[in-house]
């Protein structure tokens, strides 16, 4: 039903990069067959799930919405793609996203733009407005994300659907294309919270070959999904955003929701975390820093394209072919930016100071938790914008994942859920609300009671 899906709306739609016909088939067979057997499935078994196109599948393309990846065919699947198949999910396919996950809109994807289900005419957000759309458009129940600095919540809040960041290490980056690492995180997409939270309980976990994963139990996400009982919880409303470049519309459904909140038993307090203002600047120099190293393996030698091969250049001559063909403006914008701020001479100026804002901001969150258990804010200051109005203004595109950046900072969890339709556009508003590390479940509970 969801293959026929796809074929009847995606043609519209563009959330899908890839599509696994024949590979969902024979997943869905494999757990039928089980099922026969009479052996025991776990709970998301035979359930279709949209991959967003940064995990590598065995055999399966795996692009990164890039043309320097066009054809690779990775030789073996990363831990979240194993635990998925092992747990019996079928992987319908890849999702567009914005080019190695830097942007906002999907727009910057080098295979063309994917539409918000909401309105053809808008964006669904991005990076993973692929996911995000998939669900939205009914083409999938579950799908998978990737976070650095809002890529599964934002989409989450301009869909209308629900996109966990879950504490960073708690979701393997083994497999999972590397664009800054020490942000990425994985994570859940789903309509519900409650499918959410079976999903972040399917992919998180150790894994010793991600030398940043949490040796930790996951937190109870499950049950706090099934309990929604927020009585007595203290919750923090961050006062910092709000204001100027907030539209009327988004302010008004977050505070209905906050209300809700407090009709539903909880404390409700205002919080001020006066570093946040300078998350966005801080991110834009260190996430284009990694992205500047971690990119440099695109070589023309390892992976996918190769430019001007003809035995009378040199091979320094054919990766810098390639990485001019290969790459999208966006991409070569962050590999500037980052191989200027980490040179010597200006290294301590740039690097170094947003290493140091970033500090204060793990400090904001570490008062704000001394006196909240969860903080709140919407997920992004609008709801989803045409298709084109940003494209030609990188600055205005980074104000769209304001609200989420510091989570991404600090390493907290964080989760975006849908809280009603902005009256102005009838477009959806995002919940943002944000736990402290290893707290993924207070995200859950609070989700389910405002749900
Ligand atoms: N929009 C942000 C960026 O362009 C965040 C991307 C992400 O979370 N992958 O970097």
């Amino acid at each position: 039903a969801h293959l026929a899906r796809i074929e009847a709306v995606d043609g519209k739609v563009g959330a899908f990069l890839h599509v696994d016909r024949e590979g969902a088939l024979a997943q869905a067979r494999a757990v039928d067959e089980r099922r026969e057997r009479g052996e025991a499935l776990g709970p998301l078994a035979g359930v279709p799930l949209a991959l967003k196109d940064i995990f590598t599948t065995e055999g399966v393309p795996t692009t990164c919405g890039s043309k320097i990846l066009e054809g690779w065919l990775p030789p073996y699947d990363a831990t979240l793609t194993k635990r998925l198949r092992d747990a019996g999910v079928v992987v319908l396919g890849k999702t567009n996203m914005d080019e190695f996950a830097m942007g906002s809109s999907t727009e910057n994807s080098a295979y063309g733009p994917t539409a918000n289900p909401w309105d053809l005419t808008r964006i669904p957000g991005g990076s993973g407005g692929g996911s995000s759309a998939a669900l939205a458009a009914y083409e999938a129940p579950l799908a998978i994300g990737t976070d650095t600095g809002g890529s599964i919540r934002q989409p989450a809040a301009m869909t209308g659907t629900v996109g966990v960041k879950p504490t960073y290490g708690a979701v393997s980056r083994y497999g999972m294309v590397a664009f800054s690492s020490s942000l990425d995180q994985g994570g859940p997409c789903a309509r519900t919270v409650l499918d959410a939270a079976l999903l972040h309980e399917a992919i998180a976990g150790h894994d010793p070959l991600d030398s940043t994963s949490i040796d930790r139990p996951v937190p109870p996400v499950v049950e706090a999904a099934r309990d929604g009982d927020v009585r007595g919880m203290r919750i923090g409303v961050v006062r910092e955003f709000a204001g100027e470049g907030y539209q009327a519309g988004v302010m008004q459904r977050f505070g209905e929701a906050v209300d809700l909140l407090r009709e539903l038993g909880a404390e409700v307090t205002e919080v001020s975390c006066p570093s946040f203002d300078k998350a966005l600047a801080a991110y834009y120099l260190i996430a284009p820093s990694e992205a500047s190293s971690n990119l440099a393996r695109f070589d023309a030698m390892r992976y996918g394209l190769r430019v001007g091969d003809d035995a009378t250049r040199s091979a320094e001559e054919v990766t810098a072919l390639t990485r001019e063909a290969g790459f999208g403006a966006e991409v070569k914008r962050r590999i500037m930016l980052g191989t200027y701020a980490l040179s010597s001479g200006y290294y301590d100026a740039y690097y170094g100071s947003a290493q140091k804002v970033r500090t204060l901001i793990t400090r904001d969150f570490e008062r704000a938790f001394a006196e909240v258990d969860v903080l709140v804010s919407p997920t992004s200051p609008t709801t989803a914008f045409p298709l084109g109005e940003r494209t030609d203004d990188p600055l205005a595109m980074y104000l769209a994942d304001l609200c989420t950046i510091p989570a991404n900072l600090a390493g907290n969890a964080a989760m975006s859920l849908p809280c009603g339709l902005a009256p102005e556009d009838g477009l959806p508003v995002g919940l943002q609300v944000i736990a402290p590390a290893l707290a993924d479940d207070r995200l859950y509970r609070v989700g389910a009671a405002v749900e």
